[in-house]
């Protein structure tokens, strides 16, 4: 990253690559970037409330993860179901649910497992990059690329907030700039579409296509994020979200530095934001809906 910040203070690492899940954080609260990426602080909260449940929801959205990559990579599906028979009961009925719902009219000439994808992104006088990391991508040469990425939360998401979602646009953003050296590019953005899979309605994943207008309000969406993290010279440019009882219900009561904030010691519990029709909430913690990018971000 060049150009990142003239002034001395906290600042992100050279290497610092632009994900889905830190813009998000960054759209959701400042303060929360500030505090996970620029100072790196130890998360002294837990997540979500009963932490035993939280931990079992997260482990299963990691064993769905791998029991999918390992059948997309083509592992003999003997290995397989005895790898299944091994684990909690809800994986063998979603493995199930896989096996019966995969979307049958995916593009087969390529079959992209895992695949991380970075570009390089440039705005004013600041070259960063941005990264994807994707559940699975299929394509055609130069016809056609889907994005899937498999989730495991007890609700369909809804829609809108699914396409409000950072992940919506920055993964198929990054597709389609990075598809040049793609072995199956390069391909516009109207020859991509993400897919988003469920196990709670495995036969009704939802679909958003993609074009060149899409494609440039996305480049100005994430510009104008990346270009305000930035632009922060200070702890003061990262300013906590209002203290709202939505706010601290549906964002500091699932975010683990919320006794550094003083906004509050309890967690909320995985059924209330589970059980809630709001999309703006949905919207909110679709991330606690695990991913493997989450895990390897969130090690550092
Ligand atoms: S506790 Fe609330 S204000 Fe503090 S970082 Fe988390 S979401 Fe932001």
């Amino acid at each position: 990253m060049t150009g990142a910040r003239t002034t001395a203070g906290p600042r992100l690492p050279e290497d610092f690559r632009f994900s889905q899940t830190s813009l998000q954080v960054y759209d959701d609260c400042k303060r929360r970037f500030w505090l996970s990426y620029m100072q790196q602080t130890p998360w002294p909260s837990v997540q979500a409330s009963p932490i035993a449940e939280h931990e079992r929801v997260m482990r299963l959205g990691q064993a769905f993860h791998r029991l999918i990559e390992r059948a997309e990579a083509g592992v003999p599906s003997d290995d397989v179901h005895q790898f299944v028979n091994d684990l909690e009961p809800p994986l063998q009925e979603w493995y199930r649910a896989y096996l019966q719902h995969r979307p049958a009219d995916l593009p087969s000439g390529h079959v992209e497992v895992e695949r991380v994808l970075d570009v390089p992104f440039t705005l004013d006088d600041s070259a960063v990059r941005l990264v994807a990391k994707y559940d699975l991508i299929t394509a055609e040469d130069q016809s056609r690329a889907v994005i899937i990425d498999w989730k495991t939360g007890r609700k369909r998401s809804d829609p809108s907030s699914l396409q409000r979602r950072l992940q919506t646009a920055l993964y198929l953003y990054v597709l389609v700039e990075a598809s040049s050296r793609l072995p199956w590019g390069p391909i516009a953005p109207e020859q991509a579409e993400m897919r988003y899979w469920f196990v709670a309605a495995p036969e009704h994943p939802i679909t958003f296509r993609y074009d060149a207008a899409q494609h440039e309000a996305n480049r100005n969406r994430i510009a104008a994020i990346i270009r305000q993290i930035l632009a922060g010279e200070s702890e003061a440019g990262f300013p906590k979200v209002p203290d709202t009882d939505f706010n601290r219900k549906y964002l500091c009561g699932f975010c683990t530095y919320r006794g550094l904030c003083d906004r509050g010691e309890r967690a909320t519990s995985i059924d209330e934001w589970e059980d809630t029709e709001s999309p703006d909430i949905q919207n909110t913690y679709e991330g606690i809906d695990f991913s493997l990018e989450d895990v390897d971000e969130l090690a550092f």
